[in-house]
């Protein structure tokens, strides 16, 4: 197949572009580097750098590539600053994918790859998390992504788009030879942040909230290394040649995993203790997510290799030492 991974320079999306390599797919990225590193993306990969909004260009793409298949990893994803700043969100996640489905089906690529997120169940009221549950985002971000899944749903049914959306729970790791990995500026994610705090990078890293109803007080996340999620993409290709495909899938490993476990893990992997502050909790945290992925077991096979902490964190760690300062500048 040939690929468009819109986002492909991004963490998420820059993993999928190795995998879809793997698996002999013909990767073809697009990312207007807002936040995403080119030096992320192998350098005989064609890659365009523009933006969503740009219809006239994208379709350019998709037909000088002949593009198969789309993948959109694109958004921002700062859940706080979705709140401060929903219009940066709204136009970012919801108006420049609406360009790009636009252009997709006036092009004729019908068929949809899409990052959603356990965001849109806000604070669910059982766990774990199966795809039936309602939907009900706390935060812009989770909305955005929600207006999405909706909007996807309806040009199913009116234009024939076959689209899989999936449901990410916590994102993380790194690829496995340690090549790429997890970059973000700012970091606000937690594994990151305390590799950090273990090398020194940080004063520390501070917990937040240890008064959750929960094993040792602190949240409860669902941890799925980044190359399981990608394997998914693309295990979900066959299920998209019926034209007005609809389909959602939650990608976890159902493992529920404390913040202190994280920094226990690290300090294991690494050998390093890992300085840390309790304090507050973070506004808009739900006590506990994690994934009831059956689903996608049972309808694309799909089985995270990683089921632990440790594993994950050993990956972001060799991403870590080998590359101290980060990925080059390209
Ligand atoms: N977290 C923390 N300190 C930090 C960053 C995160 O205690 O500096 C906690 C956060 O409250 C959540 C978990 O770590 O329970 C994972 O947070 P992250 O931001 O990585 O992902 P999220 O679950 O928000 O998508």
């Amino acid at each position: 197949m040939n690929v468009l991974v819109v986002g492909g320079a991004g963490y998420i999306g820059s993993h999928c572009v190795r995998q879809l390599i793997a698996a002999g797919h013909n990767p073809v990225v697009l990312d207007n580097l807002v936040f995403g590193h080119r030096a992320a993306v192998a350098g005989d990969v064609p890659f365009y750098s523009v933006n969503l909004g740009n219809e006239s260009e994208v379709g350019k793409i998709l037909r000088k590539e002949k593009i198969d298949i789309v993948m959109h990893f694109a958004a921002y994803a700062y859940v706080g600053e979705s709140v401060t700043d929903p219009m940066k969100y709204y136009f970012n996640n919801v108006a420049s994918t609406l360009h790009l489905l636009r252009c997709m089906i006036g092009s004729g690529v019908k068929k949809f790859v899409f990052s959603s997120t356990c965001a849109t169940y806000g604070i669910p009221e059982k766990m774990p998390l199966v795809e039936t549950m309602p939907q009900a985002p706390i935060n812009p971000y989770g909305q955005t992504k929600l207006d999405i899944e909706n909007a996807l749903k309806s040009f199913a049914s009116a234009y024939g788009l076959s689209f899989a959306a999936f449901r990410y729970f916590n994102a993380a790791g790194a690829a496995e030879d340690g090549s790429i990995g997890e970059q973000h500026n700012p970091e606000t994610h937690l594994i990151p942040l305390v590799i950090d705090a273990a090398v020194g990078k940080r004063e520390n890293v501070q917990v937040f909230g240890t008064d959750y109803p929960t094993p040792d007080g602190t949240c409860l996340r669902d941890y799925v290394h980044v190359d399981d999620l990608s394997r998914a993409h693309i295990a979900v290709f066959e299920k998209l040649e019926k034209p007005g495909t609809a389909l959602f899938y939650n990608l976890g490993t159902g493992t529920p995993t404390s913040v202190l476990e994280v920094i226990h893990a690290v300090e294991k992997v690494t050998g390093r203790k890992v300085p840390y502050v309790t304090g507050p909790r973070r506004a808009g945290d739900p006590p506990a997510l994690y994934a009831d992925s059956s689903k996608a077991k049972s309808e694309l096979g799909w089985e995270p290799k990683y089921m632990t902490i440790e594993p994950i964190v050993a990956t972001a760690w060799k991403w870590h030492s080998q590359n101290p300062d980060g990925f080059k500048k390209k």
